[in-house]
Formats: structure tokens, C-alpha cells, sequence
């Protein structure tokens, strides 16, 4: 198909012929890059398949179980296949974990005892695990049972200040919860090569230490995961990448057996453990969404570098830029203006196949300081392995950008984004030409 012929159809979604030239030209100087995460997407898909082989997943482990579930095959088969493809003990992968949140809380309850420490090293956590652990005052966290926390920041370069983390590692520190995404810092993500180098570091002072990682955004961006690199536990939610788009809710601790049956007791209850939990009828999305998780992800990878090298083009500040490695899914494009991000997140929103005629509004959302706009025009609500924008509507006017089940949606999204600060005349033109 040539240009002209591809173009027929953007012109139908009403992408205009400078924007959509604009974005092949982007493209061009892209084949090289996404042939290697072409490449690194087979790899994590033998991966998987292999997984999938080496326990035997057969038809029946797609059923469901009703009731309390005990002796559920798909479920405790699609735990084993977990383990294998993360290379640990064992695995916790449910429907009744809600959200990643709530993965990462049941490992911190259930591996944290009164009079522990909990430190991360990298600083400050995601946002909803200020609750968790009472950074932020809140009723039944980690700090109303005694348990207390520390944080080393990170140096002003994103390096490790292993100085400060010898000072702060004590008698008590029991877990170290390490956050392998910037999620929405402005920090670099850390690749699993880093994170391999600071739980050494960690054990190399305390031995004992349960080294935890949130996975969240950065299952298969690369061939190893942080299990691969002496993570006790690794976490995640599967309504992000290893979901692959199929899951409709859920999350996954991956890890030492001893730490992962603890945050099953947590989740059922002391002495049932990993024994209850029907599966309903969610198991095929789970085994589904995981054998597409690598290509998925490698589809929002593409996407995230297209958008930085686009945006750069057109004189945005892009993080990462158009160039640099990637751990994890997520793109940070500073607009500059409120009207800047609101467009871009109607722009991203007109390109969904669901909820496309809807226009996102800035609103009051809970927990934060000011305004936030979302562009989510999901298949699975609040997905953000599909694609999807959003940033606080305050300096530096800044949007993140992630997702994309399939590259060529992420492009449309991309494009549109870039037409909606053209139609609004955010942007001018001229720009497009130069370039
Ligand atoms: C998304 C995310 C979480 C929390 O997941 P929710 O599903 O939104 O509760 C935690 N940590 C990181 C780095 C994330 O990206």
C-alpha cells in the first residue's frame, strides 16, 4: 500500500495530510528501534509460551470454579505458569486483588509485623502507596500498626545514594520496596540491570532484608524481570501490561514462597491462604491476555517512542527523549500550557474505539492538589496498558502518556493529539513544515 492509499483512511478520521506526512516522516527514522523491540517482544513470547508448555496448561485450566474455589486448576496452573515465566517459588495471581495498589499493600501487610521498618531506597512512592504505608495520614495503614518507614532519595543525577541507604538500613529494617517505574516523577526508570545492583548492595549490608519491587509498567519491557536479579517479591496489577489488555481486573505477586503465602493470608485469611479463591470465569482473559502481554507491550513501547520523537520534532521537551533506553511504558510530554494538556487528552480520547465522541474535562479528583484530566477511552475502565493520557492541569503542564494494545491505535492517538494543538492553533503549523 503506498502513502496516498494509507492516507485515505486518516483523512476519513480527520487527521489532515501535513500531521499525517509529519508523522511518517517520524516513522522513517524509527524502523531500526522498533525492529529490536520487535525483538526483545519474541523473546518474553517464547517466554511465555514456554511457561504456558512446561505446566501443562490445558483446556480445562480455562473453566472456572465457583464457591470457595478449592482445587481450582486453571488458577493454581496459571499461579505455576507465574512462577516459571518469573523464574521463582511461587505466584499470586487473582481476580480478588483489585488494583496494583492493593498487590503491593498485601505484600507489605502480609510480610510486615509491629516494630518493623519499611525503607525504600529510590524515594518517594507512588502516589496511592502514601496511604499504605501513612506518609500521608490514613486509617489502617501500615504506621497504625507500628510499623514505620524510612526513604532515601535518590542523588540529583537518579543515582543511588548508597551512603545514605548503609545509614538508614537498621536492626529493623525488614523490607525494602524498590519502584522499578518514574510512574509520574520526573526520575528516570530503573532498568532491571539497576535494581539488580541495589538489592546486592542491600544484602551485601543486611542479609535478611525481603527485597520488593513494583513492577507496575515494566513487565516485558525488557527480557529479565526483577526476579531474574534477586527480587524476593516482585508486584504488579494486571490491568497494566502483563494483562495484555484481556484482563478485566487483577494482580500478581510474584517471589519467594514464604513471602508470597504471607500475602495470601492476607488477602483470604490465616490458614486458608492460596487454598480459596474461585476463579468465576476469568481465567481465559488471564491466560489470554498474558500469552499477548509482550506484543502488547512492545505495541505501547513503539507508541511511547513515536509520540517522544514526534513531540521533540514539533519543540516540546519529551521524557525520556527520542533516543534513550526504556524500562517502562510511560511518556512525559510538557505542553506548557493548561490548554496545551487539555487538548492533547481530547486529541487522545477522539482516537479511542470506545467513548470516542466524548470530550475529558479537568476535574477535582480526590488526593490531588489540583485539577487532573484523564483521556481513557477504554475497552477495561482505567486501563492504562490501553491507551490513555493524563496530567495534572499545573506547571509545567505536563501530560503522561501510555498504552496502546496496538501500535497503529497509538499512532492514530498520537496524531490526533498532535492535530487537536493544531486545530486549536496551540501549535502552529509552520512547525510541522520545518522539521
Ligand atoms: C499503577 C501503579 C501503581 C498502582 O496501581 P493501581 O492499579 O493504580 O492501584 C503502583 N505503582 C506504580 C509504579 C504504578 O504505575
Amino acid at each position: 500500500m503506498n502513502q496516498d492509499q494509507l492516507y485515505k483512511i486518516y483523512k476519513e478520521c480527520n487527521v489532515s495530510e501535513n500531521v499525517f506526512l509529519f508523522g511518517e516522516k517520524v516513522l522513517l527514522e524509527l524502523q531500526e528501534r522498533f525492529l529490536e523491540i520487535d525483538r526483545i517482544a519474541e523473546y518474553n513470547q517464547m517466554k511465555v509460551i514456554h511457561a504456558m508448555q512446561t505446566n501443562r496448561v490445558s483446556e480445562a485450566c480455562l473453566l472456572g470454579t465457583t464457591g470457595y474455589g478449592y482445587n481450582d486448576i486453571g488458577r493454581d496452573t496459571l499461579e505455576a505458569v507465574y512462577a516459571s515465566l518469573f523464574g521463582c517459588e511461587d505466584a499470586l495471581v487473582r481476580p480478588q486483588i483489585t488494583c496494583g495498589t492493593h498487590a503491593l499493600a498485601l505484600a507489605l501487610f502480609g510480610n510486615l509485623r509491629p516494630g518493623d521498618e519499611l525503607l525504600s531506597p529510590v524515594g518517594k512512592p507512588y502516589d496511592t502507596l502514601e496511604e499504605v504505608i501513612g506518609i500521608r495520614p490514613s486509617r489502617g495503614s501500615l504506621s497504625e500498626y507500628g510499623i514505620s518507614y524510612r526513604q532515601v532519595d535518590l542523588l540529583d543525577g537518579g543515582e543511588f545514594d548508597f551512603e545514605g541507604i548503609k545509614k538508614a538500613i537498621n536492626s529493623r529494617t525488614k523490607l525494602v520496596t524498590i519502584q522499578r517505574s518514574k510512574g509520574y516523577q520526573t526520575r528516570p526508570t530503573l532498568s532491571v540491570e539497576r535494581i539488580g545492583e541495589l538489592i546486592q548492595f542491600i544484602k551485601s549490608i543486611k542479609s535478611d532484608i525481603i527485597c520488593m519491587v513494583d513492577n507496575c509498567y515494566g513487565e516485558f519491557v525488557q527480557t529479565i524481570e526483577p526476579t531474574d536479579v534477586g527480587a524476593d517479591l516482585t508486584v504488579g496489577s494486571l490491568i497494566k501490561n502483563p494483562g495484555g489488555g484481556l484482563a478485566p481486573i487483577g494482580g500478581y505477586l510474584v517471589g519467594k514462597k514464604e513471602y508470597v503465602e504471607n500475602a495470601a493470608y492476607r488477602l483470604t485469611s490465616p490458614g486458608l491462604g492460596k487454598e480459596v479463591g474461585a476463579s468465576l470465569g476469568i481465567l481465559p482473559s488471564f491466560y489470554q491476555g498474558l500469552f499477548l502481554a509482550p506484543t502488547v507491550t512492545a505495541a505501547a513501547l513503539k507508541g511511547a517512542i513515536f509520540a517522544a520523537c514526534l513531540y521533540e520534532k514539533a519543540g516540546y521537551s519529551v521524557f525520556p527523549n527520542g533516543i534513550q533506553e526504556r524500562y517502562d511504558i510511560i511518556q512525559s510530554i510538557t505542553l506548557g500550557s493548561a490548554e496545551g494538556v487539555i487538548a492533547f487528552c481530547k486529541g487522545i480520547q477522539s482516537a479511542s474505539a470506545v467513548d470516542s465522541y466524548v470530550s475529558p474535562e479537568p476535574w477535582d479528583m480526590p488526593g490531588y492538589d489540583s485539577q487532573v484530566i484523564m483521556a481513557a477511552g477504554n475497552f477495561v475502565s482505567g486501563s492504562s496498558i490501553e491507551l490513555s493520557a493524563d496530567g495534572p492541569i499545573k506547571p509545567p503542564y505536563t501530560v503522561f502518556l501510555q498504552g496502546g494494545l496496538t501500535f497503529p491505535h497509538a499512532k492514530l492517538g498520537v496524531l490526533k493529539s498532535l492535530q487537536m494543538l493544531l486545530n486549536q492553533e496551540i501549535l502552529e503549523d509552520v512547525f510541522l513544515g520545518k522539521s
